[in-house]
């Protein structure tokens, strides 16, 4: 049979999985550790029973970005949203990337910054971050000054570092960027600050959201942006068509009615980020300060004598599933682990600790 070939430019990049593998506890893709709170099933079938099934969704999902709107204070015509946010961050690529232009990254950072950008044919300049993985401006200048990258992606808290960027650093990015400042906070909600309280219809500045984390529907791949109405516009006009199914945009909807809830359950992770990080530094690893709802920590070599790699796979043995971040840019020998339910990280630690000290 004769096969199409992948496009050149695609076959030297691998794909970004995570293993999905059957285990008791499962902490490694940052989800919230439990299903969403009680009454949203039925509040949902309510709406579902409503759905025009024989028609397309309503294009724009007006009522949907009405709702997130009014969560974050601003008009409809600043919210974009798409299925997941990683499809808002390939809307950004396929509208304002492609060939002959660049997107920014600093590293380590997502790895999807780097990944939507080549699959949309946008090259990816890469800039470092400092030794304790924060951002250097000094470098963020040389990287912008020689490259003229049409997107800048910033990342806060980062993902996998869970440093969050301040105020400041994100307003002298947003001066220097030659072009769109994308701020992804995934896990915006963990922080205890938020770029979103910088975009306007002036500035060249979005954030991006998402409901993967906090809202806890991971499974029906929910995101937006929160951006100037005239870049909205443009990303309507790129993506496409009734892009997002009726049901999602139901769902999204429901979703907020349990805001309060949604608040609590962040309270009840963050003060558990407290709880694990100070057990984690009595074992001999390096912990790396986090404002998000995971953490990134490395087995020292000399200390229970095996390296990341090795705790990974003995944590799966025993049926804990952290993620394995060895292949990312500089993170040689990091684990990440995603809070889980207080049993879950209460499992993860008398794991880890029995491996570390054997
Ligand atoms: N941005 C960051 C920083 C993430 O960590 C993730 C999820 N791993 C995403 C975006 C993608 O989220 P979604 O499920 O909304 O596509």
């Amino acid at each position: 049979m004769r096969r199409p070939s992948v496009r050149d430019d695609l076959a030297l990049h691998p794909g970004y999985h995570s293993p999905q593998v059957d285990v008791e506890v499962r902490l490694n893709t940052n989800e919230a550790p439990e299903p969403p709170p009680d009454g949203f099933r039925d509040a949902l079938a309510d709406e579902v029973a409503r759905i025009d099934w024989h028609r397309y969704p309503d294009r724009s999902a007006l009522a949907l970005r009405e709702a997130i709107g009014a969560l974050h204070g601003v008009p409809a015509s600043q919210v974009f949203v798409a299925n997941g946010s990683n499809e808002v961050l390939q809307t950004l690529c396929l509208t304002y990337g492609g060939p002959g232009r660049s997107v920014a990254t600093f590293e380590p950072t997502y790895a999807l910054h780097s990944h939507i950008p080549r699959i949309t044919n946008t090259a990816v300049v890469s800039g470092e971050r400092t030794d304790d993985f924060a951002l250097d401006l000094d470098e963020v200048r040389r990287v912008l000054g020689d490259h003229d990258p049409t997107i800048t992606f910033l990342c806060s808290p980062n993902n996998p570092t869970g440093m969050v960027e301040s105020e400041e650093t994100i307003r002298t990015v947003a001066d220097i960027a030659p072009g769109l400042v994308v701020v992804d906070e995934a896990y915006g909600q963990f922080a205890p600050w938020s770029a979103l309280e910088l975009v306007d219809d002036e500035a060249p500045i979005v954030v991006t959201r998402t409901y993967s984390k906090t809202w806890s529907m991971a499974a029906a791949r929910l995101g937006y942006l929160i951006g100037p109405s005239w870049l909205v516009a443009e990303l309507q006009e790129v993506v496409l068509p009734y892009h997002l199914d009726s049901f999602k945009q139901a769902a999204g909807r429901v979703a907020l009615r349990f805001e309060t809830e949604m608040h609590e359950r962040v309270a009840t992770l963050v003060e558990e980020r407290g709880r694990v990080s100070a057990a984690l530094a009595e074992f001999p690893v390096t912990v790396w300060p986090s404002a998000a709802n995971f953490i990134l920590f490395r087995p020292d070599a000399d200390g229970g004598g095996l390296d990341g790699e090795a705790v990974w796979k003995r944590l799966l043995d025993d049926s804990v599933l952290v993620r394995n971040c060895a292949t990312w840019p500089r993170l040689d020998g990091c684990l990440r682990i995603t809070l889980g339910t207080g049993a879950e990280n209460d499992r993860f630690l008398t794991s880890l600790g029995s491996i570390l000290e054997n």
